[in-house]
Order: structure tokens, then sequence, then C-alpha cells
């Protein structure tokens, strides 16, 4: 559900003369104007030294239990690619030292019934060791899949399934 049907009233004033679209929110008595916009997601590539793509498994909904890339929401004021090198040291223990830019993919992700809007920007990652790797966080395991092997109805969230089938055509 889009979060703005969950608005009944205006939060500045209480009237419930209040319209919205897609992107705002506007009340009619005071004219609080509220946008939505895309927030902003990033997701890694990684390939071991064996050409195999990097996957993990989603521990939490939505989409629990579904291959997923590592990568997560970008905080408030956080550059993209700090957010990727956070989320992958928190999600797998593995520090990333290079970053090359792949594409953006939108999308949108359901958390307990209200839809988020991304866009997630996707690069491909070379880390410095995988010795270190975990799975921790939001991951319950990880899996090293050939390109060619990769089945992507098994990636439960549609733009990580656009990114992966995009960056095998590619390769
Ligand atoms: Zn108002």
């Amino acid at each position: 559900m889009h979060v703005l049907n969950k608005f009944k009233y205006c939060p500045q004033c209480g009237s419930k003369s209040i319209f919205f679209d897609k992107k705002h929110f506007v009340c009619g008595n005071c004219n609080f104007d509220f946008y939505i916009n895309s927030s902003g997601a990033v997701a890694g590539l990684i390939i071991d030294e064996n050409g195999s793509l990097l996957l993990t498994r989603r521990k939490f909904d939505p989409c629990k239990g579904t291959l997923d890339l590592p990568g997560g929401f970008i905080d408030i004021n956080e550059k993209a690619e700090d957010a990727l090198v956070r989320e992958i040291k928190e999600e797998l223990n593995l520090e990333i030292i290079e970053l090359n830019f792949f594409g953006s993919f939108p999308n949108t992700y359901t958390f307990k019934e209200i839809d988020y809007y991304t866009v997630d920007l996707t690069f491909e990652c070379k880390v410095k060791t995988f010795a270190t790797l975990q799975a921790n966080d939001d991951v319950s395991e990880v899996e090293f899949i050939p390109l060619k092997k990769i089945d992507t109805t098994e990636i439960g969230l549609s733009s990580i399934k656009t990114i992966v089938s995009t960056y095998i055509e590619k390769s």
C-alpha cells in the first residue's frame, strides 16, 4: 500500500480536506505539502576467482528465503558508495577495495504493508579477500553461483532479478 493511503488527516492542522497523488500529499486547509520520492538503495555485484556471482539468501521478509544481492538502503546524508561499503561489511564481513557503477534499477519494496519506492544503484565490487566471509545481519546464507547456472526465478525482489539478468546478458 502506498504510504499516503495511511494519511486520514493533515498532520499539521488535523483537517480531513486532504488530497494526494503518487508524488505528494497536500492539505486543502493549511497548504501543508509533503512529497514522497524514490529512496536510494545500493546493491553489489561480487565475482569470485572462479567467475561465480555472490548471492545472499534473505533472512527476513519481504521475500524471505529467496536469493538476493548484498546491499540495502542509503542512510540520510550518506554517499551511495559508502552505503555499499557499510552494508557489505555488515552483511558479509567483506572489505570492498574497488567499486564501479553498473546501473540504476527502480524497485518497490514492501515492508509491513507499506510500499517504499527505491532506485537501486548497482556497483561491481572487488573485495580484499573472501577469507573473512560471514553471513550476518539480514543474510541467512551466502552462495557463489556460476553465471550460467543462476536461476533468476529464485531471486525474490524484482529489481534484483533485473539487475542479475542484465549482468548475465552483458557478461
Ligand atoms: Zn493542514
